[in-house]
C-alpha cells in the first residue's frame, strides 16, 4: 500500500502524532537498514511503533510473534482504525478466515500479521512463509524466552530457527523487562550475538508513588479513590480471594462500579469481567496478581495496592500498569506490620531450597527498603533496577511532595528494645499493642495481669502516642532489630538489638507520622505536562467520552481505540474549529479525521 514512506511522514500520516519519542526513530532507522535489534522500553514507552512504523516503510509484510490472544486482537483492531492492513493468526479463528488471511500473505496483501508462538513453530506455516515476502519479524515479549522469569513459554526457544530459515530477514525482540540474565538469555537464545541493544529509561515520570501505613485501610482507600479519582478506572490488588470479594463488595456498596478478578472465579465471568475492565469507562477492578497480564488498556488511572507485593520486580509491573498513555496516574499503597510478618511467613514455611529462600527474602528487604524510604521513591525505585536517576527530588512522589523528617531514634528505640526485652524475662511473649501499652503506662487487664506497671519501662513513653510507637517498632522490625513470630505475632529482639541498647549505635527514623495527618494530598504541578480541566472544560470532556462510547459501543471495540483520553484532552484544550485544525491534534490521523472528525467537532462547536 504505502510504499514510499518516510518514518516521520508514516508517524504524522498515519498515527496522527507529531514527534518521536525516545529512541524509537533510532530504532527505526537501524531496523529499516536490515539490522537486528533488542529493545529495551517500559511499558507504555512506545515499543509496538518500533515494529509498525516499518511495517509501513518497507515492502512485504511484519510478523510479530505475541504470546497474548488478547493483546493481539486490541492491536490488530487499533492498526485496522488506522487503516493500516493487519490481521491475527491464532487459535481463535474460523476455518475460512484463517483461509482469506493467509491468501493475503501469499498475495502481500498485508502490512502486519500477528501469530502466536506456537503458529510461528508450525512448519506448515513456516512453509507459507517461506514464500511471503518477509520485511522484519519482531518477537514481542522477547523475555518469555527466559527460563528464570514468571512468563516463561517454550516456545520461544524454538525462534533461533528464524535465522536459519530467514537468513535474510532481520529481527527486532522487545521487552519491558530489563535485568541482564534476561537480556543474555534473549541474545543467547534467539541468536543475536552483535546485534544493537537499545535501553530506554525505565522511569515512568507521569505515574505518582504514594505509599502509606495501614491504618484503617477501607477508610484510605475510599478516601483515595474519592478524592483523586472519583470518575475513573482503576486497579485494586489484594493477596487473597478472600479479600477481593471483600473489598470489591465493600467498594460496590460505597457506590464504585467494580468489578472482582481472581483464579478461582470461572473462567466466563472472569473473562466477562475483564472485558468490561477493558471497554468501559470508570471501572475499578479488585483484583488478585492474577490479574492485569496483558492488559493493554492506556487509561487506568490508578493501581492501588492494599497488600505487599512480593518484590521490586512485581510493585513495579503491578504499578507500570497505570497511565501508559503518559497521562498523571496513581500508584497508591498502604502496608502495616502485619503484611511484613505475614510476607516473612511466606518464605519461612515454602518448601522452596534455602538458596531460593536467600534470594525471596532479599527481595522482600529491598522492598522494605522501599516502602520505609526517606527519600526520592522514584529514584529507590529505579536505583534497585541499576538505573540511575539523574536528581535527587522527582516532584512526583510523596516523599518529594511532603518530605519525611528523620530524627535520632536511638533513645525511642532504647525504650522499646528494653520494654520487649524485659517483658520476655517473664517467660513470655507479647504482641506490639501490649508493648506499646507498657510504654504509654496503660493499666488494662493485661498490664495488671502480669504486673507489667512494675516494669522500669512502664510510663516511659508517655511523649508519643500509640500510632508513633507502632511506627517505630514497624521500622525497628524492617531494619532488624526486633523479630516477629509469624504465628502469634510476638516480638523479640535480635542480636543486633543489644548494640543498640548499649549504645554501640545509634539510628534514624523517619518521623512522617508525627505531621498533621492530611486530608488531601496537594495536587502540586508536576515535572510532566499535566492540565487541569476548568470546570467547563470538564463538561466538555465528559461530552467527548460520551461520544467515544457510543461508537466504541456500535463498534464493539474499547473506547481508547478511536481515540486516547489524550487527545481527547487536547480537542478541549485546543477546541479546534475545523476538520484541518482537528487533524493537528495528536492522535487523530488520516484515517480517524476522516471517520470521527465531523462528529467530534460538532460536540466541540455546540458547547
Ligand atoms: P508499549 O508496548 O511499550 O507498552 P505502546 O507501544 O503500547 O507501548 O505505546 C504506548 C502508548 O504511547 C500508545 O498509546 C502509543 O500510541 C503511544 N505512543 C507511542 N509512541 C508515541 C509517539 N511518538 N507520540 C505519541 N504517542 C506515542
Ligand atoms: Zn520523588
Amino acid at each position: 500500500m504505502i510504499t514510499e514512506n518516510t518514518p516521520l511522514g508514516v508517524l504524522n500520516k498515519i498515527f496522527g502524532y507529531k514527534s518521536f519519542r525516545g529512541e524509537q526513530e533510532k530504532i527505526i532507522n537501524h531496523v529499516l537498514k536490515g539490522n537486528d535489534a533488542l529493545v529495551l522500553m517500559p511499558t507504555g514507552g512506545g515499543k509496538s511503533l518500533c515494529y509498525q512504523i516499518p511495517a509501513l516503510c518497507m515492502e512485504g509484510v511484519v510478523v510479530v510473534v505475541s504470546p497474548l490472544i488478547a493483546l493481539m486482537q486490541d492491536q490488530v483492531f487499533a492498526l485496522k482504525e488506522l487503516g493500516v492492513r493487519a490481521e491475527f493468526l491464532n487459535s481463535t479463528l474460523s476455518f475460512a478466515d484463517e483461509e482469506r488471511i493467509t491468501n493475503e500473505l501469499l498475495q502481500n496483501r498485508l502490512d502486519l500479521v500477528y501469530v502466536s508462538p506456537e503458529r510461528l513453530n508450525m512448519e506448515n506455516f513456516q512453509e507459507i512463509l517461506q514464500k511471503t515476502k518477509i520485511s522484519l519479524f519482531a518477537i514481542d515479549e522477547a523475555h518469555c524466552v527466559s527460563q528464570w522469569g514468571h512468563d516463561f513459554r517454550p516456545e520461544y526457544t524454538k525462534f533461533y530457527m528464524l535465522k536459519e530459515l530467514f537468513p535474510n530477514v532481520p529481527r527486532i525482540a522487545l521487552t519491558a523487562t530489563a535485568d541482564d540474565a534476561t537480556r543474555d538469555d534473549i541474545i543467547k537464545n534467539l541468536h543475536m550475538s552483535g546485534c544493537k541493544i537499545f535501553i530506554s529509561s525505565f522511569d515512568r515520570p507521569n505515574i505518582r508513588y504514594i505509599v502509606q501505613i495501614k491504618e484503617k485501610e477501607r477508610k484510605q482507600l475510599l478516601d483515595f479513590i474519592k478524592n483523586e479519582h472519583p470518575e475513573d478506572s482503576g486497579i485494586v490488588y489484594c493477596n487473597s480471594r478472600k479479600r477481593v470479594e471483600e473489598i470489591s463488595e465493600f467498594l460496590a456498596k460505597e457506590g464504585f462500579k467494580v468489578l472482582p478478578y481472581h483464579a478461582g472465579m470461572d473462567k466466563n465471568t472472569r473473562e466477562a469481567n475483564q472485558d468490561r475492565f477493558i471497554k468501559e469507562d470508570s471501572v475499578i477492578m479488585v483484583a488478585t496478581i492474577a490479574f492485569g497480564m496483558g492488559i493493554d488498556k492506556p487509561d487506568v488511572r490508578f493501581v492501588a495496592h492494599l497488600d505487599l507485593p512480593k518484590s521490586m520486580e512485581s510493585y513495579y509491573q503491578e504499578t507500570g500498569r497505570a497511565g501508559r498513555d503518559g497521562l498523571p496516574s496513581d500508584a497508591w499503597m498502604v502496608y502495616g506490620l502485619k503484611d511484613i510478618v505475614q510476607l516473612n511467613m511466606f518464605i519461612a514455611q515454602s518448601s522452596a531450597p534455602e538458596e531460593q529462600k536467600m534470594l525471596e527474602r532479599r527481595k522482600l528487604n529491598s522492598l522494605l527498603g522501599y516502602v520505609e524510604a526517606v527519600s526520592c521513591r522514584r529514584k529507590v525505585l529505579l536505583e534497585y533496577f541499576n538505573e540511575n536517576y539523574p536528581a535527587e527530588y522527582c516532584g512526583n512522589c510523596d516523599n518529594c511532595l511532603n518530605p519525611p523528617l528523620t530524627y535520632d531514634a536511638t533513645v525511642d528505640a532504647q525504650k522499646v528494645l528494653s520494654c520487649i526485652y524485659r517483658t520476655k524475662k517473664s517467660g513470655f511473649s507479647f504482641g506490639a499493642t501490649h508493648i506499646v501499652d507498657i510504654l504509654l503506662g496503660k493499666d488494662n487487664e493485661k498490664v495488671l495481669k502480669f504486673s507489667h506497671n512494675r516494669l522500669s519501662t512502664y510510663g516511659i513513653g508517655k511523649d508519643l502516642d500509640a500510632r508513633q510507637w507502632q511506627s517505630i517498632i514497624r521500622q525497628l522490625v524492617i531494619m532488624g532489630f526486633i523479630d516477629v513470630d509469624p504465628v502469634h505475632m510476638t516480638l523479640s529482639i535480635t542480636k543486633e538489638a543489644i548494640r543498640l541498647l548499649r549504645g554501640e549505635i545509634r539510628i534514624q527514623l523517619r518521623k512522617n507520622i508525627l505531621l498533621p495527618k492530611e486530608k488531601k494530598p496537594k495536587k502540586t504541578k508536576a515535572a510532566f505536562d499535566s492540565y487541569v480541566f476548568s470546570e467547563e472544560d470538564s463538561e466538555m470532556f465528559k461530552k467527548l467520552k460520551a461520544l467515544r462510547m457510543e461508537f466504541a459501543r456500535a463498534e464493539n471495540i474499547p473506547p481508547y481505540i478511536i481515540f486516547h483520553d489524550k487527545t481527547l484532552q487536547e480537542m478541549v484544550q485546543t477546541k479546534p474549529s475545523s476538520l484541518e485544525e482537528m487533524g493537528e491534534i495528536s492522535g487523530v490521523g488520516q484515517k480517524k479525521l476522516e471517520k470521527y472528525g465531523d462528529a467530534f467537532l460538532r460536540v466541540l462547536q455546540e458547547a
